[in-house]
Parts: C-alpha cells; sequence; structure tokens
C-alpha cells in the first residue's frame, strides 16, 4: 500500500487529495489511485449487500436509506426545534413541513408514479440574529445530515475574483468528509442572500454581474444538477480534477435580513387595502408585524430574480426577537447560555446561580445597544470572565451574579464603550 502524500495525485472515485487521506492504494493496471476512505465505504456498502436479500443491486441499497417510516413527523421536527429555538413559530411550522416534504421526495424515486414531487428549498426572511441559521443547523442535527453554512455575498460569477458557486458544495463535501452519496442528501444554509439581489428591479438598465450573475450560478444548484466540485474549494483550473456532486436531493435553506423588505411589503398591501376595503382602519397593518405578509413578488422587488423566488417555493418569515424572547433565549433553550455557564462552573464544583434581576440587566444591555441575541453572550461572557478566571483557584463552592455584580462588571470591562462603538461601525 502507498502512503502517498504527492500533492497533485488524487483519489479516482472521489476525488480526495492525496492529503487529505489516510492513504491512496494504487491500480495495478492504470495509473490511477483509490483512497482508504473510498475502500471503507465500499467494503461497508458490500457487507450491507451481502447481508440484505440478494435481488438488491447497490443503487436500491443506496435509495433504502430513506426510510421514511425513520423521518420525523412534521410535529416532531418542530417539537425537536422548541427546545433550541425560541418563537419563530411560523418559520417552524414551514420548515418542518417542507423538510419532510423534502424526504417523502428522496423516498417516491422508484415508485413507478408519473406524479413527481419538486424540491422544497426553503427562504426565511428577517432580522440578522433572530435564529435563520440557528433554525437550519437544528434541523441538520435532527436529521443527522451533513450541513455547511456559506455566505453569499463571497460567491461571484465565474471569472470575477472571489469563489465560484460551486464552492458551497466543497463546504457540504468537508462536511460529510468526502462522502459523496452522504453530501448528496445534506442541507446547505445560504446565508445573506438578500446581498446578492440585483440593483435594480427592471433588468433592462443594467447588467450587474455581482448579483444578478450569482443567481444565475445558483440556479442550476437550486434545481438540482450534477455538478463538477473542485475538491479543495477556490477557484477552478483546468487541470483540477472535480468531484461530480448531484444536487438533485441537497436542501438549500436561504437565508436573508432582506432590510426594507416592510416598506415593499406596506406598499403591496396598501394599494390592496385602499382598493378593497371599506374600512381601512380594521386592515391597518403594524409595521413591525408586515413580514407576515412577505410574498415572492415582494422578494422580486427587492431584486431577487423571478427563476430563483421559484425555486425557493417554501417562503417564510422570522420575527423581531422582543424583551421577553431575548430573556427566555437567556435560559430556556437546550444549550441556553445560561446553561451553558451553570455546566461549566458545576465541572468546577461550583453551584452557580444568576440573579433574575442579573438576567434582566443582561437583557436591557442587550436592548440598549441593539446586540440583539447574538450579543447576549458576549454581555454574560464580559460579567463572568473574572468569576472564571479565579474561583478555579479558590475553595468557593457557591457563586451568585446579582444584578450589582454585572453591572460592576460591564463597567469594569468599558463594555458600554465598546458596544457602542462597535454599533456604529
Ligand atoms: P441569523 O441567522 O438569523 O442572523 P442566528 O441564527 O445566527 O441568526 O442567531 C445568532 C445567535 O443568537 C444564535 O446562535 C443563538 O444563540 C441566538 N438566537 C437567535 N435567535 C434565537 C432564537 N429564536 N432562539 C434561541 N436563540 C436564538
Amino acid at each position: 500500500m502507498a502512503n502517498n502524500k504527492k500533492k497533485n495525485l488524487t483519489c479516482a472515485f472521489c476525488g480526495r487529495p492525496a492529503d487529505m487521506s489516510e492513504a491512496l492504494i494504487p491500480s495495478a493496471t492504470t495509473d490511477t489511485y483509490i483512497c482508504a476512505e473510498c475502500v471503507d465505504n465500499i467494503h461497508n456498502l458490500l457487507v450491507e449487500y451481502r447481508t440484505n436479500s440478494g435481488d438488491k443491486s447497490l443503487n436500491s441499497l443506496k435509495d433504502s436509506e430513506t426510510d421514511l417510516t425513520k423521518v420525523p413527523k412534521p410535529a416532531e421536527i418542530s417539537a425537536f426545534l422548541d427546545k433550541y429555538v425560541i418563537g419563530q413559530d411560523a418559520a417552524k411550522r414551514y420548515l418542518s413541513v417542507a423538510v419532510y416534504n423534502h424526504y417523502k421526495r428522496i423516498a417516491q424515486h422508484g415508485d413507478g408514479d408519473d406524479v413527481d414531487v419538486e424540491k422544497s428549498n426553503i427562504i426565511l426572511v428577517g432580522p440578522t440574529g433572530t435564529g435563520k441559521t440557528l433554525l437550519a443547523r437544528t434541523i441538520a442535527k435532527l436529521l443527522d445530515v451533513p450541513f455547511a453554512i456559506v455566505d453569499a455575498t463571497v460567491l461571484t460569477e465565474a471569472g470575477y475574483v472571489g469563489e465560484d458557486v460551486e464552492s458551497l458544495l466543497v463546504r457540504l463535501l468537508q462536511a460529510s468528509d468526502y462522502d459523496v452519496a452522504k453530501a448528496e442528501r445534506g442541507i446547505v444554509f445560504i446565508d445573506e442572500i438578500d446581498k446578492i439581489a440585483r440593483k435594480s428591479d427592471n433588468p433592462s438598465i443594467t447588467r450587474d454581474v455581482s448579483g444578478e450573475g450569482v443567481q444565475q450560478g445558483l440556479l442550476k444548484l437550486l434545481e438540482g444538477s450534477v455538478v463538477n466540485v473542485p475538491p479543495q474549494g477556490g477557484r477552478k483550473h483546468p487541470e483540477q480534477k472535480m468531484i461530480p456532486v448531484d444536487t438533485k436531493n441537497i436542501l438549500f435553506i436561504c437565508g436573508g435580513a432582506f432590510d426594507g423588505i416592510e416598506q415593499k411589503i406596506a406598499h403591496r398591501l396598501n394599494t390592496r387595502v385602499v382598493g378593497y376595503s371599506t374600512d381601512p382602519t380594521k386592515q391597518r397593518v403594524e409595521r413591525e408585524h408586515y413580514l407576515n405578509f412577505v410574498a415572492p413578488q415582494d422578494l422580486k422587488s427587492f431584486g431577487l430574480i423571478p427563476e430563483i423566488i421559484g425555486r425557493l417555493p417554501v417562503l417564510t418569515h422570522l420575527e423581531h426577537l422582543d424583551r421577553n424572547a431575548l430573556r427566555r433565549i437567556l435560559t430556556e433553550p437546550n444549550n441556553a447560555i445560561v446553561r451553558q455557564y451553570d455546566k461549566l462552573f458545576r465541572m468546577d464544583g461550583v453551584k452557580l446561580t444568576f440573579d433574575d434581576d442579573a438576567l434582566d440587566l443582561v437583557v436591557d444591555k442587550a436592548i440598549e445597544y441593539k446586540l440583539g441575541a447574538r450579543g447576549l453572550r458576549s454581555i454574560v461572557e464580559t460579567i463572568m470572565i473574572d468569576a472564571m478566571f479565579e474561583l478555579p483557584s479558590t475553595d468557593i463552592k457557591e457563586f451568585t451574579v446579582t444584578a450589582k455584580y454585572a453591572l460592576d462588571q460591564l463597567r469594569k470591562a468599558n463594555f458600554e464603550t465598546i458596544a457602542a462603538s462597535n454599533n456604529e461601525n
């Protein structure tokens, strides 16, 4: 067995480069190699194949992985999300159904029926830091499939500086340890999809490559096709060996803040209110609730091309997190911030307690400095840093964080100045 680490050699099966493989095994007859990981995968597949009835082909074995009885039902998916994500009930409902239908879709292959359930990629619209990524990540955790997060802003049209659209599949391949079959059932979260909106709703005015070009590139991935992926990412170059990845069964979840989309929704709704209602006050929609009414045409007027919108058929929104939601985020989710610190202290034999006032103060500061849910952690970290530094070297077995202690710690760390200056940037 050749333990070949030469850089330019790759596995002829999966394209994995030599330096990412335990070993590359040379073919006896041709100048090609297979990696140790592919040998393992093939071995496992054969063992499974041999223990199953002989009439199954290797392909049908691959398909049989999608046993619908093993996929959680929408209500179970939503209940699981509740353990990690506070609020956002509409998004949870849509996501749960979309994910369930996605797996039904995979299971339908080979059922001989001519009704084809189409792909149910999802788009989540909602302010930053309200749980879009968290929802997608939690779904992936539940389904135990590879999950990759990609920022749409790093993607560029082929030929421009930046990453090719295919690079988002590289992350998925990495997340599945280059097991292509596994990656082909994974979930990709494309963040900041609103940042690749074209600048004008009218395509004839200017051709804006950074936005529209990337959207065009994304199309083929979203609709499902075989895409050649450069194994190590970055830009494609001609001699590079590509890994073909079929995106047919990859679930794409896109997220974006779509700042200002409320105005577009309001504009659309108010036009309708004037036209159809005799009692406009009854139909008045509170500004912060406009997102409830988000519709595909709002995404279009924001600058997403209709083809992309068509391939993201499940559209739902996330709400602003109010004081009550932020307070719950601190303590309720399975891995709530307070629970994490509790665990850290317990490992040192210290019982940690947060006074309610102290938690209220954390929420107040997150709101005051417009830090949202994301800021809760850094506030608690700032409050706890001294205790975490000092307590392990003492005999103290109990520690209570009071509002006064929390405020003193934040002042000592100049938190207010730091948070305020961060907000200005
Ligand atoms: P987004 O993708 O919408 O910008 P994230 O999902 O990345 O926001 O949220 C950032 C962090 O804030 C999360 O990791 C989580 O700790 C916290 N968070 C945000 N929204 C929620 C929520 N609804 N429930 C629980 N935690 C949340």
